[in-house]
């Protein structure tokens, strides 16, 4: 058995204690294989022992990687967790099945401009910068009510859930319950969150989608895979 086949199988026993640990069902919580820098040989692996879900940081790469992965793995998922420039919407809404980055009004409105003419319309999440650090991506939560009503009662973007990246030193359960809280208030029922180092709190505090890289794929090569 490949190592990132025996990963995956301790990763998906970890995610079922998890939900049950935390009171999910079975299931609750998907596991999105976070690919990125890794090259295509390392996601046929993944496939191979089931994996269907990849989670992708930039359009580019994942435009090179992913079209013959997906031609010869019809079932593929891909999700964009990376910051998205309106120069790329268009490929972006050919390429994934769900962008999680939506974070600022100029791209809400590209977004919807692209969605209109193309007829591409994947589920979009909106980033929230739960940590407020000034260098992240993602919508404050004071700015989250507002941003929304732009993006569905004005635009009509096919927003279904939240997503944050915590900051590395702090403790995350405090912005996965936060996140939460905020989906719940939207009734917005996809909450990505959680990493390597914390998808199992992630999951006990109401993740629907865990964004793992790392504990699947081992340490990532340093530049993007060409
Ligand atoms: C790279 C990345 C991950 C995966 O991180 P690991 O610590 O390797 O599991 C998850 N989410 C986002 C947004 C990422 O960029």
């Amino acid at each position: 058995m490949s190592s990132i086949s025996a990963n995956l199988m301790d990763i998906r026993a970890r995610i079922a204690a998890a939900e049950k640990d935390g009171g999910r069902k079975e299931g609750d919580a998907s596991l999105v294989a976070v690919s990125k820098f890794h090259p295509a040989s390392a996601v046929e692996e993944a496939i191979a022992a089931g994996q269907v879900i990849f989670g992708e940081n930039r359009v580019q790469e994942a435009a090179r990687k992913f079209p013959d992965l997906v031609a010869g793995n019809p079932g593929i998922n891909l999700r964009l967790i990376g910051p998205l420039q309106t120069n790329k919407v268009r490929e972006a809404l050919r390429l994934f099945d769900v962008i999680e980055t939506i974070d600022r009004p100029k791209l809400a409105e590209a977004l919807a401009k692209e969605m209109e003419r193309s007829g591409d319309r994947p589920d979009l999440l909106i980033q929230v910068n739960t940590g407020e650090e000034p260098q992240k991506a993602g919508v404050l939560p004071a700015g989250l009510d507002e941003f929304m009503s732009l993006c569905c009662a004005r635009l009509g973007l096919p927003v279904i859930g939240l997503m944050c990246i915590p900051p590395i030193d702090d403790e995350p359960a405090m912005h996965f319950g936060l996140l939460a809280e905020m989906a719940r208030r939207h009734g917005l029922e996809t909450l990505s969150m959680g990493m390597s180092a914390d998808f199992e709190t992630a999951i006990r505090l109401g993740a629907t989608h865990v964004r793992v890289g790392t504990a699947i794929f081992g340490s990532r090569p340093t530049t993007p895979d060409a």
